[in-house]
């Protein structure tokens, strides 16, 4: 079966498909034949209720002190739900009476119970009907094969589910999962930035074409072209061949040498990375790059089950500044919020996630949060310059009381005396306008496209359906980003762009042009914009921007640049 659908993440790989989502694991299982004799499929059932018991119970023991009682908790009431009589023999009937095999039984009884609880207008009964699609999913997934448990996925497993958070997609990352397939996912999403961080593909297809994959069947991703294979036929293994031909053979790294970013006409552009894993900061020795340029710390608080300790953290940005060595080290506070939350994180629930309590906001009511990740950065900051990023601005009001907070935890009387430099990201396009009294209280800025221009547009940069709103080539974000080079100019100041566009080797020449000078870029980009800077006149760019600026539709842009491509 070959599937259609949308590159999120390039990249191709063979692989097992793993499919998560319990709806989609329930409707498989509604299907499949008894393999034998009413007896052999109670025997299953009760193999499979073993296994998912004694996982559970491993699960608690193993969490028990690490996270809150009534957390574990869970574990033990998903355990006597498992065991519950009822529950049980509804699922052996099922066997003996109707002739099911064991994973539709489940299948059956789960999917009509969840309807039950789901309908009840009891507060109670709702929050059960989550817990039995669990228990659904664990039971499934322990009668398909022991191996498909999500603490126990195989080699090779490409992850088949509805969506995935950041944090999901950092906890598969590390369980070496190879590629992704979703039903939705914005381009410009920190899912979409992590899987291309991790070098994962992630394709997705509609709710429809998602539910065909089955579990545990063969699956090839062709990521650049949007490509699924599904348990090839003889017919479509010649797909299955081209793909798999056309994975680029490994090139030899470009010596750092041979990567200088100057342009034609001899100007020194600062190139830098962005990374959410320490070991993505390897790629600045590897390329020669000027340092990190921003560091997504929230990602340190995700695969993980609680808050990691000070002396934890200490290590990992020892590792990280270990890595970049003598270059510039940009960290950023926690950008908690919105769709970014540690699972064990008691956050508020935001009606609205992108207009909720999120950033620096969330860091000045959560004094538990931000005090350590401050200490922790004032004692590395004896060790090596760095300079810590402020996420989500939005006015003066809060850039003085978070200087304020900064003073107060440094145990230092001004901001001048902060063992580190201060930079505000600028992502709101309240921080943007005011942009020449902002930049008299930082040591720079750096400006965050993906949310800058999801704000001034008034389009969500998790959501699909509005992907072609969030773009920064309209008028309104690029005359904004010249604004923002322009003031920076004028205060001496430096100015990065980090955003996804910051990475994008066809744009490279138009934000020149407008007076960039840094850039802050995935890894995966970094090659190809190091190429495009070599290959341009900065002063060629700097009139071509200067027309550009004139324009007034997104069309026109694209037009003109399209037209003007060096
Ligand atoms: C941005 O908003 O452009 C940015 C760099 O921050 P993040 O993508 O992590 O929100
Ligand atoms: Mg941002």
């Amino acid at each position: 079966m070959i599937l259609q659908g949308k590159t999120i993440s390039p990249g191709i790989v063979r692989g097992i498909s793993h499919v998560v989502d319990a709806p989609t694991l329930l409707a498989a299982a509604q299907s499949i034949p008894a393999a034998g004799a009413p007896e052999q499929e109670l025997e299953r059932l009760s193999a499979a209720v073993g296994r998912a018991s004694a996982q559970l119970d491993q699960m608690r023991r193993h969490l028990t002190g690490k996270i809150s009682a009534s957390e574990v908790g869970i574990f033990a009431a998903h355990g006597s739900l498992l065991r519950d009589p009822k529950f049980l023999s509804q699922m052996e009937a099922e066997i003996r009476q109707h002739g099911q095999s064991a994973g539709a039984a489940v299948s059956r009884v789960v999917k009509s119970l969840y309807a039950t609880f789901r309908t009840s207008n009891i507060t109670l009964a709702q929050d059960k009907a989550t817990d039995i699609l669990d228990i659904g999913r664990r039971l499934i997934q322990c009668l398909t094969d022991a191996s498909l448990a999500d603490d126990e996925l195989g080699a090779n497993a490409v992850v088949v589910a509805p969506s995935l958070t950041p944090s999901e997609l950092v906890k598969y990352a590390h369980q070496g999962v190879i590629g992704f397939v979703t039903e939705t996912c914005g381009p410009k999403s920190h899912t979409a930035i992590l899987a291309r961080g991790f070098g994962l593909p992630l394709i997705t297809l509609n709710q429809a074409t998602c539910e065909k994959i089955p579990n545990r069947s063969e699956i090839v991703l062709d990521g650049p072209h949007g490509v699924i294979v599904v348990d090839p036929s003889d017919d479509d293994l010649s797909t299955v061949a081209a793909i798999i031909d056309s994975i680029p053979a490994v090139e030899a790294p470009a010596e750092p040498a041979s990567l200088q970013t100057i342009t034609q006409d001899g100007v020194a552009i600062r190139l830098l990375i962005n990374i959410s894993d320490p070991t993505e900061a390897d790629a600045v020795a590897q390329y020669g790059a000027a340092g990190v340029g921003l560091f997504r710390t929230e990602f340190l608080y995700m695969d993980r089950l609680w808050w990691p300790s000070e002396e934890e953290c200490l290590e990992i940005y020892r590792d990280v500044s270990n890595r970049v060595g003598q270059g510039e080290l940009n960290i950023r506070l926690v950008d908690f919020g919105a769709e970014k939350c540690p699972p064990y994180a008691d956050f508020p629930i935001n009606r609205n996630p992108s207009l909720g309590l999120r950033g620096i906001r969330l860091l000045l009511q959560r004094e538990d949060i931000l005090r350590p990740q401050v200490r922790v950065l004032a004692k590395l900051a004896r060790e090596r310059p760095i300079n810590i990023l402020l996420p989500m601005v939005d006015s003066m009001d809060t850039l003085e009381k978070t200087l304020e907070q900064l003073c107060r935890i440094c145990g230092c009387r001004s901001r001048e005396q902060l063992p580190f430099k201060v930079v505000t990201m600028i992502e709101v396009p309240a921080a943007a306008l005011l942009i020449d009294d902002l930049i008299t209280r930082v040591d720079g800025i750096s400006i965050g496209l993906n949310d800058l221009t999801q704000y001034m547009l008034a389009a969500d940069r998790d959501d699909e359906y509005v992907g072609p709103y969030h773009d920064a080539l309209q008028p309104a974000v690029l005359r904004t980003i010249a604004n923002l080079n322009r003031s920076a100019a004028a205060h001496g100041k430096p100015a990065t762009i980090c955003g996804e566009l910051a990475g994008d080797p066809h744009l490279t020449g138009l934000l020149l042009g407008m007076g960039t000078r840094q850039l802050s870029v995935s890894r995966t980009n970094y090659v190809q914009v190091v190429r495009a800077i070599q290959a341009l006149r900065l002063d060629k760019m700097t009139q071509l921007a200067e027309q550009v600026l004139k324009l007034n539709t997104g069309a026109a842009v694209r037009q003109f640049w399209a037209d003007n491509q060096v």
